[in-house]
Protein backbone atom coordinates (compact mmCIF):
# COMPACT_ATOMS: atom_id res chain seq x y z
CA UNK A 1 0.00 0.00 0.00
CA UNK A 2 1.76 3.36 -0.93
CA UNK A 3 1.42 5.69 1.50
CA UNK A 4 2.82 9.44 -0.02
CA UNK A 5 4.20 12.38 1.89
CA UNK A 6 4.72 12.98 5.71
CA UNK A 7 3.88 9.35 7.82
CA UNK A 8 4.12 10.56 10.75
CA UNK A 9 0.14 11.45 11.49
CA UNK A 10 -0.52 8.42 9.57
CA UNK A 11 1.57 6.48 12.22
CA UNK A 12 -0.51 8.51 14.75
CA UNK A 13 -3.84 7.64 13.43
CA UNK A 14 -2.99 3.93 12.56
CA UNK A 15 -1.86 2.97 16.40
CA UNK A 16 -5.67 3.83 17.50
CA UNK A 17 -6.76 0.97 15.22
CA UNK A 18 -7.69 -2.64 15.22
CA UNK A 19 -8.81 -5.26 12.25
CA UNK A 20 -11.76 -6.90 13.03
CA UNK A 21 -11.85 -10.31 11.65
CA UNK A 22 -15.11 -10.91 11.19
CA UNK A 23 -15.88 -8.67 7.66
CA UNK A 24 -12.54 -10.16 6.46
CA UNK A 25 -13.69 -11.80 3.34
CA UNK A 26 -14.37 -15.80 2.96
CA UNK A 27 -10.85 -16.26 0.83
CA UNK A 28 -8.50 -16.96 2.77
CA UNK A 29 -5.95 -15.57 0.20
CA UNK A 30 -7.44 -11.82 0.24
CA UNK A 31 -7.69 -12.11 3.72
CA UNK A 32 -4.42 -12.73 4.70
CA UNK A 33 -3.39 -9.88 2.44
CA UNK A 34 -5.56 -7.52 3.53
CA UNK A 35 -4.15 -8.47 7.40
CA UNK A 36 -0.69 -7.96 5.79
CA UNK A 37 -1.62 -5.08 4.53
CA UNK A 38 -3.10 -3.30 7.46
CA UNK A 39 -0.18 -5.09 10.09
CA UNK A 40 2.52 -3.47 7.44
CA UNK A 41 0.73 0.23 7.47
CA UNK A 42 1.40 0.01 11.25
CA UNK A 43 -2.16 -1.01 12.65
CA UNK A 44 -1.34 -2.92 15.94
CA UNK A 45 -4.23 -5.10 16.29
CA UNK A 46 -6.04 -8.25 15.02
CA UNK A 47 -8.95 -9.99 16.55
CA UNK A 48 -9.83 -13.00 15.39
CA UNK A 49 -12.22 -16.07 16.03
CA UNK A 50 -12.01 -19.26 14.48
CA UNK A 51 -15.07 -19.14 12.79
CA UNK A 52 -14.11 -16.29 10.65
CA UNK A 53 -12.96 -16.53 6.84
CA UNK A 54 -15.04 -19.45 6.53
CA UNK A 55 -14.25 -21.28 9.78
CA UNK A 56 -10.42 -20.87 9.00
CA UNK A 57 -9.42 -17.96 11.39
CA UNK A 58 -6.91 -19.54 13.47
CA UNK A 59 -5.21 -21.16 10.38
CA UNK A 60 -5.00 -17.57 8.98
CA UNK A 61 -4.03 -16.30 12.22
CA UNK A 62 -1.13 -18.83 12.66
CA UNK A 63 -0.12 -18.14 8.95
CA UNK A 64 0.49 -14.54 9.83
CA UNK A 65 1.84 -14.67 13.24
CA UNK A 66 4.71 -16.62 11.42
CA UNK A 67 5.51 -14.16 8.39
CA UNK A 68 4.83 -10.99 10.21
CA UNK A 69 7.36 -9.08 13.01
CA UNK A 70 5.86 -10.52 16.18
CA UNK A 71 6.19 -7.55 18.03
CA UNK A 72 4.27 -5.57 15.29
CA UNK A 73 0.91 -6.47 16.83
CA UNK A 74 -0.87 -8.28 19.64
CA UNK A 75 -4.35 -10.45 18.61
CA UNK A 76 -7.58 -10.81 20.26
CA UNK A 77 -9.05 -14.55 20.33
CA UNK A 78 -12.70 -14.85 20.51
CA UNK A 79 -12.94 -17.61 22.61
CA UNK A 80 -16.23 -19.85 22.75
CA UNK A 81 -16.44 -20.08 26.27
CA UNK A 82 -20.29 -21.15 25.78
CA UNK A 83 -19.15 -24.60 24.07
CA UNK A 84 -16.91 -25.38 27.42
CA UNK A 85 -18.10 -27.01 30.42
CA UNK A 86 -15.10 -27.86 32.39
CA UNK A 87 -11.77 -26.81 33.26
CA UNK A 88 -10.08 -29.84 31.44
CA UNK A 89 -12.12 -29.01 28.46
CA UNK A 90 -10.90 -25.47 28.98
CA UNK A 91 -7.29 -25.88 28.52
CA UNK A 92 -7.39 -29.10 26.39
CA UNK A 93 -9.19 -26.31 23.93
CA UNK A 94 -6.44 -23.55 24.81
CA UNK A 95 -3.12 -25.65 24.74
CA UNK A 96 -4.73 -26.92 21.39
CA UNK A 97 -4.85 -23.26 20.44
CA UNK A 98 -1.40 -22.24 21.32
CA UNK A 99 0.07 -25.55 19.40
CA UNK A 100 -1.41 -24.64 16.39
CA UNK A 101 -0.29 -20.70 16.47
CA UNK A 102 2.84 -21.88 17.80
CA UNK A 103 3.33 -19.83 20.80
CA UNK A 104 3.67 -19.78 24.64
CA UNK A 105 0.35 -17.68 25.32
CA UNK A 106 -2.41 -15.77 24.21
CA UNK A 107 -2.18 -11.95 23.72
CA UNK A 108 -5.89 -11.35 24.69
CA UNK A 109 -8.69 -13.82 25.40
CA UNK A 110 -11.91 -12.60 24.56
CA UNK A 111 -14.81 -14.10 25.66
CA UNK A 112 -17.34 -13.66 23.16
CA UNK A 113 -20.87 -11.87 23.08
CA UNK A 114 -20.65 -12.48 26.81
CA UNK A 115 -23.78 -11.80 28.67
CA UNK A 116 -24.41 -10.45 32.38
CA UNK A 117 -25.81 -14.19 33.18
CA UNK A 118 -23.19 -15.88 32.11
CA UNK A 119 -20.78 -13.82 33.71
CA UNK A 120 -22.12 -13.99 36.83
CA UNK A 121 -22.41 -17.99 36.39
CA UNK A 122 -18.98 -18.00 35.29
CA UNK A 123 -17.86 -15.96 38.79
CA UNK A 124 -19.36 -18.56 40.48
CA UNK A 125 -16.97 -20.53 42.91
CA UNK A 126 -15.68 -23.47 40.67
CA UNK A 127 -16.35 -21.70 37.39
CA UNK A 128 -14.97 -20.30 34.28
CA UNK A 129 -13.10 -17.08 35.83
CA UNK A 130 -11.27 -19.67 38.29
CA UNK A 131 -9.62 -21.82 34.81
CA UNK A 132 -8.92 -18.51 33.53
CA UNK A 133 -7.05 -17.20 36.65
CA UNK A 134 -4.65 -20.31 36.67
CA UNK A 135 -4.00 -20.00 33.16
CA UNK A 136 -3.02 -16.81 33.67
CA UNK A 137 -0.62 -17.95 36.50
CA UNK A 138 1.13 -20.42 34.03
CA UNK A 139 1.46 -17.69 31.76
CA UNK A 140 -0.83 -19.13 29.31
CA UNK A 141 -3.18 -15.76 28.66
CA UNK A 142 -1.79 -12.60 29.23
CA UNK A 143 -5.14 -10.47 29.03
CA UNK A 144 -8.45 -11.12 29.27
CA UNK A 145 -11.58 -9.06 27.59
CA UNK A 146 -14.87 -9.37 26.51
CA UNK A 147 -17.32 -8.32 23.64
CA UNK A 148 -20.34 -7.38 25.29
CA UNK A 149 -23.80 -8.68 24.08
CA UNK A 150 -25.97 -6.91 27.01
CA UNK A 151 -27.43 -3.45 28.19
CA UNK A 152 -25.35 -0.44 29.19
CA UNK A 153 -26.04 -1.19 33.00
CA UNK A 154 -25.12 -4.99 32.90
CA UNK A 155 -21.56 -4.15 30.66
CA UNK A 156 -20.82 -2.04 33.88
CA UNK A 157 -21.90 -4.78 36.22
CA UNK A 158 -19.56 -6.97 34.06
CA UNK A 159 -16.59 -4.57 34.16
CA UNK A 160 -17.15 -4.80 37.97
CA UNK A 161 -16.44 -8.44 38.04
CA UNK A 162 -12.62 -7.59 37.95
CA UNK A 163 -11.69 -10.12 35.72
CA UNK A 164 -11.27 -8.22 32.49
CA UNK A 165 -8.98 -6.09 31.31
CA UNK A 166 -10.68 -5.07 28.20
CA UNK A 167 -14.35 -4.08 26.55
CA UNK A 168 -15.67 -4.46 23.08
CA UNK A 169 -18.53 -2.39 22.66
CA UNK A 170 -20.68 -1.46 20.02
CA UNK A 171 -20.22 2.48 18.98
CA UNK A 172 -21.52 4.86 16.31
CA UNK A 173 -22.49 8.25 15.93
CA UNK A 174 -26.01 6.87 15.26
CA UNK A 175 -25.49 4.56 17.93
CA UNK A 176 -24.22 6.26 21.35
CA UNK A 177 -26.29 4.11 23.87
CA UNK A 178 -22.91 2.40 25.61
CA UNK A 179 -20.57 5.61 25.81
CA UNK A 180 -21.72 5.25 29.92
CA UNK A 181 -20.60 2.14 30.53
CA UNK A 182 -17.67 3.19 28.33
CA UNK A 183 -16.95 6.09 30.22
CA UNK A 184 -17.43 3.80 33.57
CA UNK A 185 -14.73 1.47 32.06
CA UNK A 186 -12.36 3.76 31.28
CA UNK A 187 -12.94 5.41 35.12
CA UNK A 188 -12.03 1.22 35.94
CA UNK A 189 -8.92 1.16 33.85
CA UNK A 190 -10.54 -1.28 31.65
CA UNK A 191 -9.67 -0.55 27.96
CA UNK A 192 -12.63 0.39 25.15
CA UNK A 193 -12.35 -0.84 22.01
CA UNK A 194 -15.37 0.20 19.67
CA UNK A 195 -16.66 -2.04 16.67
CA UNK A 196 -19.68 -1.44 14.46
CA UNK A 197 -18.13 2.36 13.66
CA UNK A 198 -19.92 2.53 10.52
CA UNK A 199 -23.44 1.11 11.55
CA UNK A 200 -22.95 -2.02 10.27
CA UNK A 201 -22.67 -0.20 6.19
CA UNK A 202 -24.94 2.27 7.18
CA UNK A 203 -21.99 4.83 7.06
CA UNK A 204 -20.14 3.15 4.51
CA UNK A 205 -21.17 5.29 1.45
CA UNK A 206 -21.97 8.91 1.72
CA UNK A 207 -25.46 10.54 2.49
CA UNK A 208 -25.60 14.53 1.70
CA UNK A 209 -26.88 15.34 4.43
CA UNK A 210 -24.02 13.66 7.23
CA UNK A 211 -21.59 15.09 4.62
CA UNK A 212 -22.60 18.58 5.02
CA UNK A 213 -22.35 18.40 9.08
CA UNK A 214 -18.78 19.44 10.33
CA UNK A 215 -16.95 21.96 7.89
CA UNK A 216 -14.26 19.76 6.21
CA UNK A 217 -15.61 16.33 5.95
CA UNK A 218 -16.99 15.62 2.87
CA UNK A 219 -16.95 11.56 3.17
CA UNK A 220 -19.59 10.30 5.15
CA UNK A 221 -16.99 7.00 5.93
CA UNK A 222 -14.75 9.82 6.94
CA UNK A 223 -17.04 11.26 8.86
CA UNK A 224 -18.10 8.09 10.87
CA UNK A 225 -14.56 6.60 11.98
CA UNK A 226 -13.30 10.35 12.99
CA UNK A 227 -16.33 10.24 15.03
CA UNK A 228 -15.35 7.34 16.81
CA UNK A 229 -12.13 8.29 17.56
CA UNK A 230 -13.13 11.41 18.60
CA UNK A 231 -14.73 9.98 21.94
CA UNK A 232 -12.05 10.47 24.21
CA UNK A 233 -13.04 6.85 26.51
CA UNK A 234 -12.16 4.90 23.27
CA UNK A 235 -9.21 3.08 22.75
CA UNK A 236 -9.38 1.59 19.64
CA UNK A 237 -11.36 1.28 16.90
CA UNK A 238 -11.91 -2.20 15.12
CA UNK A 239 -12.37 -1.58 11.81
CA UNK A 240 -14.43 -3.83 9.61
CA UNK A 241 -12.80 -4.11 6.20
CA UNK A 242 -13.73 -6.72 3.48
CA UNK A 243 -10.95 -5.09 0.69
CA UNK A 244 -7.58 -3.45 0.21
CA UNK A 245 -9.05 -0.17 -0.86
CA UNK A 246 -11.19 0.00 2.05
CA UNK A 247 -8.36 -0.58 3.93
CA UNK A 248 -6.14 2.33 2.70
CA UNK A 249 -9.23 4.97 3.01
CA UNK A 250 -10.04 3.87 6.73
CA UNK A 251 -5.81 4.21 7.39
CA UNK A 252 -6.25 7.75 5.43
CA UNK A 253 -8.90 8.94 7.60
CA UNK A 254 -7.58 8.10 10.71
CA UNK A 255 -4.26 10.23 10.25
CA UNK A 256 -6.40 13.16 9.93
CA UNK A 257 -7.76 12.05 14.07
CA UNK A 258 -10.51 12.06 16.04
CA UNK A 259 -12.92 14.78 15.37
CA UNK A 260 -12.64 17.63 17.75
CA UNK A 261 -15.18 17.80 20.91
CA UNK A 262 -17.23 20.83 19.06
CA UNK A 263 -17.28 18.83 16.03
CA UNK A 264 -18.90 15.74 17.89
CA UNK A 265 -21.43 18.42 19.62
CA UNK A 266 -22.64 19.47 15.53
CA UNK A 267 -23.39 15.76 14.81
CA UNK A 268 -25.10 14.69 18.24
CA UNK A 269 -26.99 17.97 17.56
CA UNK A 270 -27.79 16.58 14.29
CA UNK A 271 -28.46 12.93 15.77
CA UNK A 272 -30.59 14.29 18.80
CA UNK A 273 -33.01 16.48 16.41
CA UNK A 274 -33.55 13.56 14.15
CA UNK A 275 -34.49 11.31 17.16
CA UNK A 276 -36.55 13.95 18.71
CA UNK A 277 -38.30 14.56 15.54
CA UNK A 278 -38.70 10.70 14.90
CA UNK A 279 -39.71 9.64 18.40
CA UNK A 280 -42.89 11.60 17.78
CA UNK A 281 -44.48 9.12 15.51
CA UNK A 282 -42.15 5.79 17.16
CA UNK A 283 -40.82 4.53 19.96
CA UNK A 284 -40.07 1.62 18.16
CA UNK A 285 -42.56 -0.35 20.28
CA UNK A 286 -42.63 -3.31 18.56
CA UNK A 287 -46.74 -2.91 18.44
CA UNK A 288 -47.52 -2.97 14.67
CA UNK A 289 -45.03 -5.56 13.58
CA UNK A 290 -47.90 -8.17 13.48
CA UNK A 291 -49.30 -7.21 9.98
CA UNK A 292 -51.95 -9.59 8.81
CA UNK A 293 -50.69 -9.46 5.22
CA UNK A 294 -47.40 -10.43 6.51
CA UNK A 295 -45.54 -6.98 5.69
CA UNK A 296 -42.19 -5.84 6.99
CA UNK A 297 -43.74 -3.37 9.27
CA UNK A 298 -40.93 -3.35 12.01
CA UNK A 299 -37.77 -3.64 9.27
CA UNK A 300 -39.51 -1.14 7.01
CA UNK A 301 -39.86 1.10 10.23
CA UNK A 302 -36.58 0.97 10.96
CA UNK A 303 -35.11 1.86 7.45
CA UNK A 304 -37.58 5.09 7.52
CA UNK A 305 -35.59 7.55 9.90
CA UNK A 306 -32.26 6.29 7.81
CA UNK A 307 -33.84 7.91 4.59
CA UNK A 308 -35.75 10.59 5.92
CA UNK A 309 -33.29 12.17 8.38
CA UNK A 310 -29.80 11.24 6.76
CA UNK A 311 -30.71 10.53 3.08
CA UNK A 312 -28.74 6.84 3.37
CA UNK A 313 -30.23 4.65 1.02
CA UNK A 314 -27.76 2.63 0.02
CA UNK A 315 -28.08 0.11 3.09
CA UNK A 316 -31.87 0.45 3.29
CA UNK A 317 -31.70 -0.69 -0.46
CA UNK A 318 -30.24 -3.89 0.30
CA UNK A 319 -31.89 -4.64 2.85
CA UNK A 320 -35.46 -3.93 1.02
CA UNK A 321 -34.49 -5.81 -2.00
CA UNK A 322 -34.02 -8.53 0.79
CA UNK A 323 -37.26 -7.85 2.22
CA UNK A 324 -39.16 -8.11 -1.57
CA UNK A 325 -37.48 -11.72 -1.94
CA UNK A 326 -38.87 -12.58 0.73
CA UNK A 327 -42.45 -11.37 -0.30
CA UNK A 328 -42.69 -8.98 2.28
CA UNK A 329 -42.26 -5.90 0.74
CA UNK A 330 -45.03 -2.71 0.77
CA UNK A 331 -46.96 -3.68 -2.30
CA UNK A 332 -48.54 -6.47 0.33
CA UNK A 333 -50.28 -4.27 1.99
CA UNK A 334 -54.04 -3.66 1.64
CA UNK A 335 -54.55 -0.81 3.65
CA UNK A 336 -56.84 -3.00 6.35
CA UNK A 337 -55.24 -0.32 8.89
CA UNK A 338 -54.18 -2.79 11.79
CA UNK A 339 -51.29 -1.40 12.26
CA UNK A 340 -52.64 2.19 12.57
CA UNK A 341 -54.99 1.09 15.44
CA UNK A 342 -52.01 -1.11 17.23
CA UNK A 343 -49.76 2.41 17.72
CA UNK A 344 -50.26 4.80 20.52
CA UNK A 345 -49.35 7.80 18.80
CA UNK A 346 -51.90 6.76 15.67
CA UNK A 347 -49.17 6.92 12.94
CA UNK A 348 -50.20 6.14 9.98
CA UNK A 349 -47.72 3.71 9.37
CA UNK A 350 -48.82 2.75 5.57
CA UNK A 351 -47.49 6.26 4.88
CA UNK A 352 -44.51 5.97 5.79
CA UNK A 353 -44.47 2.12 4.46
CA UNK A 354 -45.21 3.61 1.23
CA UNK A 355 -42.55 6.25 1.10
CA UNK A 356 -40.15 4.17 2.05
CA UNK A 357 -40.84 1.71 -0.69
CA UNK A 358 -41.46 4.63 -3.56
CA UNK A 359 -37.90 6.33 -2.07
CA UNK A 360 -35.69 2.42 -2.54
CA UNK A 361 -37.58 1.82 -5.42
CA UNK A 362 -36.68 4.70 -7.02
CA UNK A 363 -32.98 4.18 -5.65
CA UNK A 364 -32.92 0.53 -7.39
CA UNK A 365 -34.35 1.34 -10.59
CA UNK A 366 -37.06 -0.18 -9.94
CA UNK A 367 -36.65 -3.25 -7.38
CA UNK A 368 -39.89 -4.62 -7.86
S1 LIG B 1 -46.87 0.83 17.01
FE1 LIG B 1 -46.39 2.97 16.59
S2 LIG B 1 -44.76 3.43 18.04
FE2 LIG B 1 -44.90 1.20 17.96
S3 LIG B 1 -43.44 0.57 16.37
FE3 LIG B 1 -45.41 0.84 15.34
S4 LIG B 1 -45.37 2.96 14.59
FE4 LIG B 1 -43.78 2.76 16.12
S1 LIG C 1 -52.27 -1.41 6.81
FE1 LIG C 1 -50.89 -2.62 5.53
S2 LIG C 1 -49.03 -2.77 6.72
FE2 LIG C 1 -50.62 -2.12 8.13
S3 LIG C 1 -51.36 -4.02 9.05
FE3 LIG C 1 -52.66 -3.58 7.28
S4 LIG C 1 -51.73 -4.67 5.59
FE4 LIG C 1 -50.22 -4.59 7.20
Amino acid sequence: MAIIGNTEPVRQGVTRLGLGGSSLPADPETAYRIITEALGAGIPYVDMASRYVNHQGVTLLSQVLRHNPRAAFTFGYKYPHWTISSEREFFLHLEELLRMLNLPHLDVLLYWGLTLQQCEQYGGRGGQFEWINHARRKGLVHKVGFTANDSPASICRMIDSSIFESVTLELNLLHTANLPAAVYARSKSVEVNVHGVMGGGRFGRDSSILNRIVPGILRTPELALRYALGVPEVHRVLLGVSGEQQLAENIAFSAKGGLSPDDRVLVDQVVLESSAAWERFCDSCGACGCCPQDVAVTEMLKLYPLIAFYAITYYPVKKYTRLLQDNRGYERCNLCMECVNRCKFNTLVPEILSFTHTVLNKKQGGIT
